[in-house]
């Protein structure tokens, strides 16, 4: 990969010398890139923040942890095709996420002795078998597990939304104790609304397990790059054919391209929210950096009914990182994104009104046969990082 710095205005020469143009030096913009470049095709990156990675992005911090600048990233797949493409730019670290709720005690008779600490007590999330026994106590919660799985007997698991359809009081009662205790707190921390005010697709994420598995994903292949994402981003880029130029704005320049486009960041910005902004959550991340050799016992910790912050993650968990008497966590606090300079799009806020916009912009997009929209914010989706990969080799094969 070669990185440079040079004034654009001194390279306008050279911007002919590419076949495909890709904006964003992320997921979307990465991997098409490593894609393009194998089939013999002259790339050039273009991406504006000072590093690859886009959201993906890990360094260490001033005291040596590695950390995810924006947020927790946790790599999970089913998709064989990009697992063996991933893997060919990184080892994996062996790591299964793992969740727990830590929330306030309001029944303290039926919490087990060693659950209880401070007045709070926790629970695997997603809430399975064992987190009804963690709140309602061994038997009790025991009883309730028979009866949930006699109520979906050929599932594996359960949407709240859908649990809360139940007309079995007793089912209701559980479908309302997980509502309350996991779903209806969060979710408004996360985006304002309720649970069945987002799209279904959203919380069905993070279903009721009935079973006792309490990994958070249940993906085929799970782990974390052996030395992190951005490592792992290096030597995806590393290709002769590929140009990566960082800190640059591509809108400006965009009707320089020669060839074909593909754009992986905003679309309303794109086309100078001609149509109004497309809605967004964005999120406010709190490092913190403590003289110990651990802070939690999870990856992460769900704040599910009280406390401004949605979750904590302690990094050292997610690497495997060892470093005596010292690590880092992070609190993430959701807001509203605004565009103020400096604020990033984090989550498109999906429902028909957003979609009916985004369409759009799409619409404008599609006047241009140039122009490929790739990615979380260029498609205005919710994709995981496999997702995005795999949506970004689909593209590059068709190109
Ligand atoms: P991005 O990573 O946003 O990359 C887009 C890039 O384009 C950015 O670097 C941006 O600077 C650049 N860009 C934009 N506009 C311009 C421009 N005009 N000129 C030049 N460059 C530009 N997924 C998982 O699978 N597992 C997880 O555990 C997980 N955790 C997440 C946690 C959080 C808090 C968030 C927000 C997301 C998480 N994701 C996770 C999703 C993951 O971040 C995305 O799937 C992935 O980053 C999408 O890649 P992308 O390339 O589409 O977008
Ligand atoms: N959610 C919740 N409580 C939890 C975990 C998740 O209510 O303890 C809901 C919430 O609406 C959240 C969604 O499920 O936005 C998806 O959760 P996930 O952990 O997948 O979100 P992400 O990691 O993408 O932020």
């Amino acid at each position: 990969m070669r990185r440079s710095r040079a004034p654009l205005e001194r390279m306008d020469a050279d911007l002919k010398k590419y076949d495909i143009w890709i904006v964003g030096a992320g997921y979307a913009g990465a991997v098409s890139a490593r894609a393009l470049a194998e089939k013999g095709k002259k790339v050039l990156v273009l991406e504006r923040r000072d590093h690859i990675g886009g959201n993906a992005y890990d360094c260490l911090d001033g005291h040596g942890v590695l950390i995810h600048k924006y947020g927790p990233h946790i790599f999970h797949t089913n998709n064989r095709a990009v697992f063996d493409f991933l893997s060919r730019f990184t080892e994996w670290r062996r790591y299964q996420h793992r969740v727990i709720a830590n929330v306030p005690r309001d029944n303290p008779e039926v919490v087990p002795a060693h659950k209880k600490t401070d007045g709070r007590f926790f629970f695997p999330v997603p809430f399975n078998l064992d987190s009804l026994k963690n709140a309602f106590g061994e038997r009790e919660g025991g009883r309730l597990g028979e009866k949930l799985l006699a109520a979906y007997p050929a599932q594996s698991q359960v949407t709240i939304l859908e649990l809360r359809q139940n007309p079995d009081p007793e089912v209701a009662a559980i479908a309302d104790y997980v509502y309350e205790h996991v779903f209806v707190h969060y979710t408004m921390k996360q985006w304002g609304q309720k649970p069945e005010e987002i799209d279904p697709s959203t919380t069905a994420r993070v279903p009721v397990r009935l079973s006792r598995d309490d990994r958070y994903f249940q993906d085929a292949y799970q782990g974390m790059p052996l030395e992190g994402y951005t490592k792992m981003f290096e030597r995806m880029l590393d290709h002769p054919n590929i140009e990566v130029r960082l800190g640059v704005d591509a809108r400006p320049i965009l009707k320089e391209a020669g060839g074909p486009v593909i754009y992986t960041g905003q679309v309303d910005e794109l086309f100078g929210f001609q149509f109004g902004p497309l809605p967004y959550r964005t999120l406010d991340f709190r490092f913190e950096t403590l003289p110990q050799d651990a802070f939690q016992t999870h990856g992460t910790v769900n704040y599910t009914v009280d406390q401004d912050f949605t979750r904590i993650t302690e990094f050292k968990h997610l690497t495997g990182q060892e470093l005596p008497r010292v690590t880092t966590i992070v609190k993430e606090y959701s807001r509203p994104y605004t565009g103020d300079p400096g604020e990033i799009p984090y989550y498109a806020i999906i429902n028909p009104e957003n979609n009916a916009l985004y369409a759009k912009y799409k619409a404008e997009a599609d006047k241009k046969p140039n122009l490929y929209l790739l990615g979380r914010l260029a498609e205005y989706k919710y994709y995981n990082m496999d997702a995005i990969a795999a949506r970004a080799l689909e593209l590059a094969e068709g190109l």
